[in-house]
């Protein structure tokens, strides 16, 4: 058993509504005057993932593109030309040499973010179109 909290009466059921912007727990009588409550979570927006503003050259399906599946081999023999690290890498990226490591062993995948990030500082291609025969 518990009170509302708008009209203080004992309730069995209550639920939460917002009335000016204050959440209440309240009776089922009171809840009708605000506005049913949603958890912020549900509210918040969903991170939109890494949209990268590319030219569009071509139009249509062939814009798809995945994650190389040479990935690791490529970005550990670019490194290697540049004559870096995998520290000195990572401290130019501002990120742990340990995750490049696991790159490059292809026990981690870099995530779209990251694989961008890669493209930038090594100067690689990372993400292929979709529709490519290459390996
Ligand atoms: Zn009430």
């Amino acid at each position: 058993m518990s009170y509302c909290e708008l009209c203080g009466h004992q309730t069995f059921e209550k639920k939460m509504v917002v009335v000016d912007g204050t959440v209440f727990n309240v009776c089922i009588a009171c809840s009708k005057r605000g506005k049913p409550y949603t958890s912020p979570q549900i509210a918040v927006k969903k991170k939109k993932p890494f949209a990268a503003k590319k030219p569009q050259k071509k139009i249509g399906l062939a814009d798809e593109t995945i994650l190389t599946p040479n990935f690791a081999r490529l970005i550990r023999e670019t490194r290697m030309k540049m004559g870096l690290t995998h520290e000195q890498l990572g401290m130019k990226m501002n990120e742990k040499a340990q995750i490049l490591k696991k790159f490059e062993t292809g026990s981690l995948k870099p995530d779209e973010i990251f694989a961008k990030k890669l493209e930038r500082y090594l100067g690689i291609k990372l993400y292929v179109s979709a529709n490519s025969d290459e390996e």
